[in-house]
């Protein structure tokens, strides 16, 4: 396989035989026949691959994952649900009750309450950090329990820049992976486990899919990291899974035991798996990946020089203006450009930001983001709604923040819909 991505994403994963469909099919059917019980047993116990059940595999999603896991990089791959399922199983995985692990407080509001809230109950301890923090005081927050770290490559809403070189750092000085949330910047624009990143997750229900048609999201495993190295933190993956008689992850499956267990087990129990019919939206999404990423960029990137040119406009974050404080982390790591994701504020604070919103005709305003048609959300009227000013400025999030997410329209009309909804409120 080339090392283009552009080639990989139409070639890699799905390689048809003479005679057989030249797009994936879908395998819409939960089930397969076996011609005896011993060739089904053998599957329940791991001894034989096959397919079986949908909601422990289904070829068009393996299919679908494998090219994913291609274009990252990585060892393994499985989809999820949604992304929200990806980044509960990739904690879930590792980490049990009386457990502790690092993640960036700069995270997407669902995650932060996955982490804060949800899995706090089932007793295991998030603690957020400053990802700006430097590597020594980042070390103080690891405790003997600490099993993972966790950040987003472009952080949503605040489209900052992870440094993963040194989350990576953190996480194996303590003899445990990073896990880096790619959805913003794609594999196309950066590819975490290049950097050291262990395991990648992705809510393929944004640019992946990119028109809003179906959930979901993926887990990749590089592969790289070392269970047995430090076998007593990870008793899931490196002692007998009683629930699988007595087998080791980590010792009959070596570099694919974090997916083989996060199937076998989280999948089987959890039972979040992505439907075939959505994998297939997938697997249109990932081939026209690479060209919808390059053309996002340069919109955003026109879209960012026009705010920042405005005087009615108090502030603008897009990673590739030179003079955005991301701006050398952006270019370590995305290179090709980060995403088309940018956020604002309109001088007269949050009730401007709202009038400039009502007063937009193009961009539409939704919960969604990194779509192909260009959205906006205000997270303090929405998705943090329940803050105060002062709580959305712990978070980061100004109250006047509008998330822009530059869709593939000319950029020329975007631009000409925000002058003109800037005139509207003088
Ligand atoms: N991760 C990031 C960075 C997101 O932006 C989102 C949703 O916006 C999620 C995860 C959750 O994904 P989903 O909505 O597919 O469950």
């Amino acid at each position: 396989m080339s090392n283009s991505i552009d080639t990989t994403a139409l070639h890699a994963g799905y390689v048809p035989g003479n005679g057989d469909p030249r797009q994936v099919p879908i395998w819409q059917s939960t089930t397969w026949k076996y011609a005896t019980s011993d060739d089904m047993g053998k599957l329940f116990d791991l001894e034989a691959s096959g397919y079986f059940y949908t909601r422990l595999q289904n070829p068009t999603n393996d299919f679908v994952a494998a090219k994913l896991c291609a274009m990252e990089g990585g060892f393994a791959g499985m989809l999820t649900s949604s992304g929200q399922a990806a980044n509960f199983f990739a904690i879930f995985n590792i980490c049990e009750a009386g457990d502790h692990f690092i993640a960036s407080s700069s995270i997407y509001g669902g995650t932060y309450n996955l982490f804060g809230v949800t899995m706090k109950k089932m007793g295991i301890e998030c603690t957020f950090v400053d990802q700006e923090l430097p590597l020594e005081e980042l070390q103080k927050f690891i405790k003997p329990n600490t099993k993972c770290v966790f950040g987003e490559t472009i952080t949503n809403p605040t489209v900052n820049i992870l440094d993963i070189e040194k989350f990576a750092k953190l996480a194996h000085d303590n003899g445990i992976p990073l896990i880096v949330d790619n959805t913003f910047a794609t594999p196309v624009n950066c590819r975490p486990i290049e950097f050291g990143c262990d395991i990648v997750t992705h809510s393929t229900t944004k640019y992946i899919d990119g028109h809003a048609s179906s959930v979901g999201g993926a887990i990749i495993d590089s592969g790289n990291f070392d269970w047995m190295a430090n076998k007593e933190k990870f008793p899931g993956l490196t002692t007998p899974d009683e629930s699988y008689h007595g087998l080791t992850y980590a010792t009959k499956f070596g570099k694919a035991a974090y997916i083989t267990k996060a199937t076998a087990q989280l999948m089987r129990d959890f039972g979040c798996i992505q439907s075939p019919q959505n994998a297939y939206y997938i697997q249109l999404g990932l081939e026209s990946l690479p060209v919808r990423m390059a053309r996002h960029c340069s919109n955003a990137q026109k879209v960012a020089e026009f705010l920042a040119s405005d005087d009615r406009i108090a502030w603008v974050n897009y990673p590739g203006l030179e003079t955005d404080k991301n701006h050398a982390l952006a270019q370590k790591y995305c290179p090709k450009g980060t995403c088309g994701v940018l956020c604002f504020g309109v001088k007269g604070g949050r009730e401007a930001s709202i009038r400039f919103m009502d007063s937009l005709k193009l961009a539409t305003i939704a919960t969604h983001v990194a779509d192909s048609k260009t959205l906006l959300l205000h997270p303090a009227s929405h998705t943090h709604r329940q803050l105060t000013d002062e709580q959305l400025a712990e978070a980061g999030i100004p109250a006047d923040l509008i998330r822009f997410s530059v869709g593939l329209e000319d950029p020329d009309d975007i631009i000409n819909d925000i002058k003109q909804a800037l005139d509207k409120i003088g």
